[in-house]
């Protein structure tokens, strides 16, 4: 049997595991097609670049999982989870749209004061905010160029972030600091790379002046 999605040596959380690719079969054929029809590709290369990035520099393990969900389409989200018949409605409990993932992730009044405070922390760091947008979160900014690992390994930072504040404020119902659930989580893994590749870049060291 054709092996078409590989597994994640659990024993440590800093492990590095080897490239690989998207071959064509059975569950990954229908990502591939949902993936070029939602964000018209034309080919399966940025897709085979974000696992490569998943997987080689996406620092550890909790990142690997939530850009690996996310890519696939099966990170929980109200529209997906009446899809799977798991709740009744598709609705954002504060507003009353569908919670699909650019909503999740972009739009939602929860992290309305958490996106003033990331969107002030772009501009000292001189990084646009055109960064933040449906596609390049799923897919990555220049995800092709190695250059920019660094912008999208902080781009997987912020959406882990924007994850676990939807779930310890028990989906939206508490008030919670998202912007200090990120800026703990930036300091955490800006330590990880120092310990993975000796230092920093120069991008990571302006968000931890600024954050
Ligand atoms: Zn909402």
């Amino acid at each position: 049997m054709e092996s078409c999605l590989i597994g994640t040596n659990t024993t440590s959380s800093y492990i590095y595991i080897q490239p690989f690719k998207l071959h064509k079969c059975g569950e990954t054929n229908r990502i591939i097609e949902m993936e070029k029809k939602i964000f018209k590709l034309e080919s399966i290369n940025p897709i085979n670049n974000m696992l490569q990035f998943t997987f080689n520099y996406s620092i550890n393990n909790k990142y690997k999982m939530l850009r690996w969900k996310l890519l696939h389409f099966i990170l929980p989200c109200k529209q997906l989870l009446l899809q799977w018949h798991i709740q009744e409605t598709s609705m954002c409990d504060l507003c009353n749209v569908t919670e699909d993932y650019e909503h999740f992730f972009l739009k939602c009044q929860f992290f309305h004061e958490f996106w003033k405070k990331i969107y002030v922390l772009v501009s000292k760091i001189k990084i646009g905010s055109h960064i933040f947008n449906f596609k390049t979160l799923v897919l990555g900014y220049k995800i092709h160029d190695p250059m920019y690992n660094d912008i999208n390994l902080f781009l997987t930072v912020l959406l882990y972030s924007i994850h676990k504040s939807t779930h310890i404020s028990n989906y939206k119902q508490k008030d919670i600091d998202a912007y200090a659930v990120f800026r703990n989580e930036f300091l955490k893994t800006y330590e990880i790379n120092i310990y993975i590749n000796a230092k920093n870049s120069k991008f990571l060291n302006d968000v931890k002046r600024y954050i």
